[in-house]
């Protein structure tokens, strides 16, 4: 059985053709500039040399298009005919209240996910059409949607609910869905296998530290609290995201800087975080060149950031009664070697400890603890294409 994994932004495609049978990626790819001058297919075929394909690209369905186009190219293509393809997994931002799970799509779960486009309007919307885009090429081949929020839809009450008015939860649903869920739970899996323990024995936090930036509190494999909220702003520091703040500021700057409501959404998810402290960047590399050659402001994000990771580990230690191993992933999780050293030397009061020939890894599973540490600390790469290929065969795999 070969899936298609696909995620759509706004302006790209990210794809990935998996043969399920031994999970190998047949090939990947990317479609980027949608609607925009200049836009261009990136097609990795497995062991071929990487195509580059220009053209206009107007929507995302030309998109798709052309990507089947690839897959299915005599010289660079990778499977015959479009008919090898037996299902599509989507990765779906938002599933509100509706989705603990990955679903089958049908026309109610479109509707659905329509519902859904007021709480994840950048997001969604390239999502949905992603989905109709394959429909309408691809008719009769069965999709599933992959939510970023279905992982964490076993919080309880508490930890998902805001402490503002209660109508504001029951008419719009205003409450902490939290984000980075696929990997949250790949993650977690993962880390329970290469303990050789039960993940339903084990109390995890796993921090996936990208650009995006979550953490989550597993227990019992189930999550009970995560840093992300009602939008992916909340929490950690993040490369342009503010992360949690006194939700007075809001009001005050927009006053002080006459912004209107777009405007300081904008302020808060596109100039702060890591950017907007250190003045630099947003990309953590260039943070920590800065750093190095002696900016203060550089330095004072990157401390920013880990001291914020560090607090809500402390609070989600606090949240599951203790912890039995603590996992880093996604970009600056699988490869800052100095990051986690900064977030990991200010936990020995847990029982743990980073040990520096360990940590010295990048992009591979391994334990960074200090053999016989009370509490684990690892590095695993997380692969949110691969839970989603999973859960379409999963889903898909009885249905042909
Ligand atoms: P997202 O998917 O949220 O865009 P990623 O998980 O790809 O983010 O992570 C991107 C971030 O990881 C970037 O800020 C990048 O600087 C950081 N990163 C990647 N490699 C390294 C590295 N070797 N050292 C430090 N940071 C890194």
């Amino acid at each position: 059985m070969k899936v298609l994994v696909v995620n759509c932004g706004s302006s790209s495609i990210k794809y990935q053709l998996v043969n399920m049978n031994d999970e190998s990626v047949l090939a990947k790819g990317l479609v980027e500039r949608i609607g925009i001058e200049g836009s261009v297919l990136t097609h990795q075929p497995a062991g071929k040399d990487k195509v580059v394909i220009n053209a206009a690209i107007s929507n995302h369905s030309i998109g798709i298009k052309l990507v089947i186009d690839a897959l299915t190219d005599p010289k660079h293509g990778v499977i015959s005919s479009m008919k090898e393809i037996s299902a599509v997994g989507h990765r779906v931002v938002h599933g509100g209240e509706k989705f603990a799970d990955s679903v089958l799509i049908t026309p109610a779960v479109m509707k659905a996910l329509e519902e859904c486009i007021e709480m994840a309007p950048l997001h969604n919307p390239p999502n949905i059409m992603g989905i109709n885009a394959c429909s309408e090429i691809m008719p009769g081949v069965p999709q599933v949607a992959v939510f970023d929020t279905a992982f964490h839809q076993t919080m309880p009450k508490e930890a998902f609910l805001y402490a503002i008015p209660y109508e504001a939860y029951e008419k719009y649903g205003v409450r902490r869905y939290g984000f980075h869920g696929t990997s949250h739970k790949f993650v977690s899996q993962q880390v329970a296998e290469l303990m050789g323990e039960k993940l339903s024995d084990l109390r995890i936090i796993t921090c996936h530290l990208g650009n995006g930036a979550s953490i989550a509190a597993i227990k019992n494999g189930k999550c009970i609290d995560t840093s992300m909220g009602f939008t992916p702003l909340e929490g950690l520091v993040m490369g342009t995201r503010s992360g949690g703040l006194d939700p007075a500021i809001v009001p005050f700057i927009m006053k002080k800087e006459n912004l209107s409501a777009d405007q300081v959404d904008n302020y808060l998810n596109k100039k702060s975080g890591v950017l907007g402290v250190s003045g630099v960047s947003s990309d953590f590399r260039d943070v920590e060149e800065a750093a190095n050659a002696g900016n203060e402001r550089a330095a004072l994000a990157l401390d920013l950031f880990a001291y914020r990771v560090r607090k809500f580990i402390g609070s989600y230690v606090a949240a599951m009664g203790g912890v039995d191993v603590i996992v880093f992933t996604a970009g600056l999780g699988e490869n800052s070697i100095t990051m986690r050293e900064k977030i990991g030397n200010g936990l020995e009061f847990l029982g743990t400890r980073i040990d520096p020939a360990k940590n010295n890894v990048r992009g591979k599973a391994q334990e960074i603890s200090v053999d016989g540490a009370k509490v684990k600390m690892f590095v695993i790469p997380t692969n949110e294409e691969l839970v989603i290929a999973r859960d379409t065969k999963a889903i898909c795999g009885n249905l042909a």
